[in-house]
């Protein structure tokens, strides 16, 4: 491999692309012509009509730079400063609501600010964050600190922010009403959440939240069926409610783990469902195998992953995301998404994982629905990631060495 010609525009060649970025009819490696920092074209074995500075990257795995697209900016890292904390979801909850009493817009800002400078620099260029809100009528601290960094790195990282509210605040469908109001109100990249679990199951809030969503024009991001309690029933009824009133915005569901635990006709009869609606879910390998199944002085034999595989054969899109990092609910975690996929495609036993699982870190349009923010558009800025040392069949191992350009320059 060659070194980078320092300047913005140059041919960039023999780029080893994933099977799903590669140009139908290339050869598998190809060539990329950057001009002024922007992709221009893609084929194989370019002429070089432009007459660029080639950068030679000889068959280098080369990829997009990611999403992140299931965080927690206002808890995380706060596990240093906590004791001991009851194994388990409900355990780590009760910590969280313990430490949060004493947050202020300082150290959310701090804390956060960190995790955003290790996700920049782990090659990340969009990142959704769910925040804490417990009261229906003010806003929490951190929604307004998360709103902050957001302006302030948006030229780096752009941010969503998601209203992560329980569910029994949307009982009351005035009350959901001014919940959808208020978070529409906080500005661009923000969506309506909520927290869908067997210990706090209303159907009616349910309906009441994306009745709400619907008439602020929001997009809906939940935490879904969080636990390995083969009764939850919120993926297969948020598909009934989008259906019911033809809901029109894009839907993630975080999570999903019950999947794994029912029975599994039913399980696939459900992810039928999901495949008809706009839906895409998040998997969080970390904290999954970390929080489900977990009771002290037991060893777990339960994964706690969704259906990864069975909901792909479905073409519906699953992003593989960072979740808690280093706060009580996960204690490990880095803000690279290639350390979360590497967790979940040894735990989902995911096949093929550069030509194909790579799309679950890198796909902002699976996201965000949203076409236009599919990678490696011709036009948009040439922000990408090579990795010199990894190869095709052990990645995601060796790739903690990487090259990320942005706007064709090394970052
Ligand atoms: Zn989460």
């Amino acid at each position: 491999m060659t070194s980078h010609p320092s300047t913005s525009s140059y041919l960039l060649k023999g780029a080893r692309l994933p099977l799903w970025l590669t140009p139908k009819n290339a050869t598998n490696l190809v060539d990329i012509a950057l001009v002024n920092g922007k992709l221009e074209k893609i084929e194989s074995a370019s002429a070089n009509d432009l007459g660029l500075p080639v950068w030679d990257l000889q068959g280098a795995l080369t990829l997009p730079l990611m999403v992140d697209a299931h965080t927690h900016l206002d808890k995380t890292l706060t596990k240093s400063r906590m004791g001991s904390i009851t194994p388990g979801l409900l355990g780590a909850i009760q910590a969280m609501m313990a430490d949060r009493a004493h947050w202020t817009p300082e150290d959310v800002y701090q804390r956060a600010h960190q995790a955003l400078t290790w996700s920049y620099e782990a090659g990340v260029q969009h990142l959704r964050t769910h925040c804490d809100w417990w009261e229906p009528n003010a806003q929490p601290i951190a929604w307004q600190v998360l709103r902050e960094l957001a302006t302030a790195w948006k030229d780096k990282i752009s941010i969503e922010r998601v209203s992560l509210i329980p569910l029994h605040l949307y009982a009351d469908a005035a009350q959901a009403k001014s919940l959808a109001k208020q978070v529409a109100a906080s500005g661009p990249g923000a969506l309506l959440g909520g927290f869908v679990h067997t210990s706090n199951w209303d159907l009616q809030a349910l309906k009441n939240l994306f009745a709400a969503a619907q008439a602020e024009g929001l997009n809906v991001d939940l935490h879904m069926d969080e636990e390995l309690n083969p009764a939850a029933q919120g993926l297969l009824r948020t598909t009934e409610i989008m259906r019911e009133i033809d809901f029109e915005g894009h839907v993630v569901c975080g999570h999903t783990c019950a999947l794994s635990a029912q029975d599994n006709t039913l399980a696939l009869q459900t992810l039928d469902e999901v495949a008809k609606v706009n839906m895409a879910l998040v998997t969080l390998p970390l904290t999954n195998l970390l929080l489900q199944d977990a009771v002290t002085g037991k060893t777990p034999t339960k994964r706690g992953l969704t259906l990864v595989q069975e909901a792909r054969a479905r073409s519906i899109p699953v992003m593989v995301a960072s979740d808690n990092v280093q706060d009580p609910f996960c204690t490990f975690g880095s803000y690279d998404p290639l350390e979360a996929l590497s967790t979940g495609a040894l735990a989902a036993q995911l096949p093929q994982v550069f030509d194909d699982a790579t799309q679950s870190i890198c796909r902002t349009d699976w996201l965000t629905g949203h076409a236009s923010q599919a990678p490696f558009q011709m036009g948009s800025a040439a922000n990408f990631m090579v990795f010199e040392q990894a190869n095709l069949w052990g990645f995601p191992s060796q790739t903690h060495k990487r090259l990320v350009i942005r706007n064709g320059m090394p970052a």
